[in-house]
């Protein structure tokens, strides 16, 4: 009989979490394996994102993570070499009615004490950063000129190639169907080609988290919903920031667009009402109901030709913060799941978290952004900026 191979730490899931979460195991010197059904690493929702990456949230411990993410993003190429399509072209919440407006202006209470590099512009000053937003009517808006954007699958593989070098080894085309317990202690995961050992067990199984997490017989509210976009051609930059309309209408709860660093023009919806469940198939009414709204935002986008749509998974939960932690029934199981809408932006300084948390090493500020996200809250409140 041959010994299974033991880790220190085993990754369930190698998208927009689970890889840079490998990395960092990796790097603070773990033995790690991260285990993928798909073929290759990010084929979950990771390439499904659009690329937007921001530290502009409502909440202390997405800000915190964000701000570090972004200069994973923004470093990366120049520290490591690879090419990710990083662009710091920044975010901008737009407000056309007093609603918005008062919202907009309450978050900045909580983002500026955060660190967050954010202001809130008059009219005239954001027609200079976004010279083409439709003027009438238009009161203000926010602009976080340190966000930015980068291409998905650039940076997973980017986050992956160098977990690679740094020992973390990777499993694809595997389903862990189990985990093996003794006690309540977790002791290593169960595939359909195997059994590895190992302490810690990480649940980053996106869409998947509560799948996954019912093997320990731990419930977790994760539920996917689904979530179209789109890329145009490629045309001469003409657009800084990622534009946010947060004004809802019948259909979408908001949508957001901004121009990739290689001039494509590539925009979303939230629908409203959330469609759940794992069907990725694109609709017919998504295109025609985003369209009108961002031409009516940006008359100029009306020309530009659409290339393709894709539709999905945003891994929610019903607060719309992610869950992580480790969980109180089984010692060594890790949950970060229910990204929501902004895995790929959490990824590199939730992969940092997590590695602090597996070492035992978290500082008081991580232990109260962890606080923010615990598996054992209550899910009351709203995320404001979804
Ligand atoms: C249209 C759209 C636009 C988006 N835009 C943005 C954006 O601009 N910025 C942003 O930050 N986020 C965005 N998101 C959200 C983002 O894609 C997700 O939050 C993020 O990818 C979730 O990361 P994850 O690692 O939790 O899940 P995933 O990336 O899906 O990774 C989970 C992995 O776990 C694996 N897995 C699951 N179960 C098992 C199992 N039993 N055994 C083995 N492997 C398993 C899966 O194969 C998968 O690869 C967008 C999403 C959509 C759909």
């Amino acid at each position: 009989m041959t010994a299974i191979r033991s880790y220190d730490a085993i990754v369930v899931g190698a998208g927009s979490v689970g890889a840079p979460a490998a990395m960092s195991m990796a790097e603070a010197g773990l033995k790690v394996l991260a285990v993928d059904r798909f073929p290759s690493v990010g084929q979950g929702s990771n390439k499904r994102a659009i690329g937007g990456l921001r530290a502009t949230h409502s909440d202390p411990a997405k800000i915190r993570i964000c701000l570090r993410s972004l200069e994973v993003f923004a470093t990366w190429e120049e520290l490591h070499g690879d090419k990710i399509e990083w662009n710091k072209g920044g975010y901008s919440y737009v407000a056309y009615r007093p609603e918005e407006e008062r919202i907009l202006k309450e978050l900045l209470a909580v983002q500026k004490p955060c660190g967050l590099n954010i202001d809130w512009l008059e009219a005239g000053d954001l027609l200079e950063v976004i010279p083409d937003l439709a003027p009438d009517g238009l009161v203000g808006g926010t602009y976080s000129p340190d966000d930015g954007n980068a291409s998905p699958l650039l940076a997973v593989h980017a986050f992956y190639r160098r977990a690679r070098r740094l020992g973390a080894e990777f499993r694809f085309g595997e389903v862990v169907t189990g985990l093996i317990v003794e006690g309540a202690k977790v002791r290593g995961v169960r595939t359909d080609k195997g059994e590895y050992a190992a302490p810690i067990v990480v649940d980053a199984a996106g869409p998947w988290g509560a799948e996954v997490a019912a093997m320990a017989g731990i419930e977790v509210p994760v539920q996917p919903d689904s979530h179209e976009a789109a890329v145009t051609e490629a045309v001469a930059r003409f657009l800084g920031p990622m534009v946010v309309d947060i004004r809802p209408v019948a259909g979408s709860a908001n949508y957001y667009f901004y121009q990739h660093d290689t001039g494509q023009i590539i925009f979303c919806i939230t629908p409203r009402p959330s469609i759940w469940g794992l069907d990725t198939r694109e609709t017919s009414s998504f295109l025609p109901m985003v369209a009108s709204r961002m031409v009516a935002l940006i008359p100029r986008l009306r020309n530009l030709r659409v290339r393709r749509t894709w539709r999905g998974l945003y891994p929610m939960t019903p607060d719309g913060f992610p869950i992580v932690g480790w969980t109180r029934e089984l010692e060594g199981f890790m949950l970060a799941v229910g990204m929501c809408g902004q895995g790929f932006m959490l990824g590199p300084g939730l992969g940092e978290l997590m590695t602090r948390m597996a070492l035992g090493q978290t500082s008081d500020g991580d232990r109260e952004t962890l606080s923010y996200l615990s598996p054992y809250r209550e899910f009351k409140g709203q995320e404001k900026l979804k």
